[in-house]
């Protein structure tokens, strides 16, 4: 494989953790008495999973893709968006190789849901769930996400050509 078929990219979201919102993280309803503030459903992690696809192909971000000032996308599942950024990045020759996630919260326990969370987003981005990877990460009590506060999510990624 050349190293003009392969791309890499990095995708990072945060968002604030509010009460009564629905957990909704890795396009799953997590149980949890807060919720991910946002424009959209507020997935920090479909929303850094589709950053870093788009960041791979060259396609700017999804800020740009799918303004926040735009009410097509107010209360949006976040699941559309990123099926509507691969659909682009497939439209470029890119397919998803593999996708790395860290989900950074002390809001949610991630761990339970690991398994559920990879074969969704397996099925979102069109590839087996071994090809994701899911991982949470404590804060220890440090910064400002602590205490439940808010979750950040970092996701590293790999395309390959189509017919690579
Ligand atoms: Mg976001």
């Amino acid at each position: 494989m050349s190293a003009e078929s392969i791309r890499t990219g990095l995708g990072f979201d945060l968002h604030r953790l509010v009460e009564g919102r629905p957990c909704i993280l890795g396009g799953l309803e997590l149980p949890y008495s807060a919720g991910p503030l946002g424009h959209s459903d507020g997935d920090a992690v479909l929303h850094a999973v589709a950053d870093a696809i788009l960041g791979a192909a060259g396609l700017d971000d999804l800020g740009t893709l799918f303004p926040d000032t735009d009410a097509a996308w107010q209360g949006a599942d976040s699941a559309r968006l990123l099926r509507e950024s691969l659909a682009r990045v497939h439209s470029k020759g890119w397919v998803v190789g593999n996708v790395d996630i860290v989900i950074a919260t002390e809001g949610p326990r991630i761990a339970p849901h690991r398994t559920a969370m990879r074969a969704r987003i397996g099925d979102l981005l069109q590839v087996a769930p071994d090809a994701i990877n899911v991982k949470g990460k404590s804060l220890e009590g440090l910064g400002a996400l602590a205490g439940g506060e808010g979750v950040a999510v970092q996701v590293v990624c790999l395309l390959h050509r189509r017919d690579a």
